[in-house]
């Protein structure tokens, strides 16, 4: 392992730095990192939308609980558990994005750690916390 010089630098870097073992081009990690901003994007918004309709099922619990009977009540409860359950789900695969991201500014996200070859970027993309490419994925699964 390198020492952890500046592990903490988030952001982009106007310098290329120097490599470490295989390489990727400079603008394959430029994708990587715009594939990898954007699902997060996403994510977050998702985020959002969920956190508002706990808000709005908790509003709900609150104003019009005195109508309800207790079926009604308890269908509402399962709602919100499971929105919340949604929302930590979603907050998860944020943190792997962001921690994908900083793998990446680290030189170590994106290679295959069966064969050390690089993962394609859409499948990077698609699965933030993909640590095999799908060749040795599948070799795994049909074990
Ligand atoms: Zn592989």
């Amino acid at each position: 392992m390198a020492k952890p010089a500046d592990t903490r630098t988030a952001g982009r870097k106007p310098a290329a730095k120097p490599v470490a073992k295989a390489t990727r081009s400079t603008a394959e990690t430029e994708k990587i990192r715009a594939a990898l901003a954007a699902r997060r994007d996403e994510l977050r918004a998702e985020y959002d939308q969920t956190l508002s309709e706990i808000t709005e099922l908790q509003r709900d619990r609150l104003t019009d609980s005195a109508g309800d009977d207790q079926a009604d009540t308890g269908t509402k409860t399962l709602e919100r558990e499971q929105e919340i359950s949604l929302a930590n789900s979603i907050l998860e695969r944020i943190t792997q994005v962001e921690r994908a991201l900083e793998r990446l500014d680290e030189g170590g996200y994106g290679w295959c750690e069966r064969c050390g070859n690089p993962i394609p970027v859409e499948r990077l993309a698609a699965f933030p916390s993909a640590t095999q490419c799908v060749t040795c994925k599948q070799l795994g699964e049909r074990r």
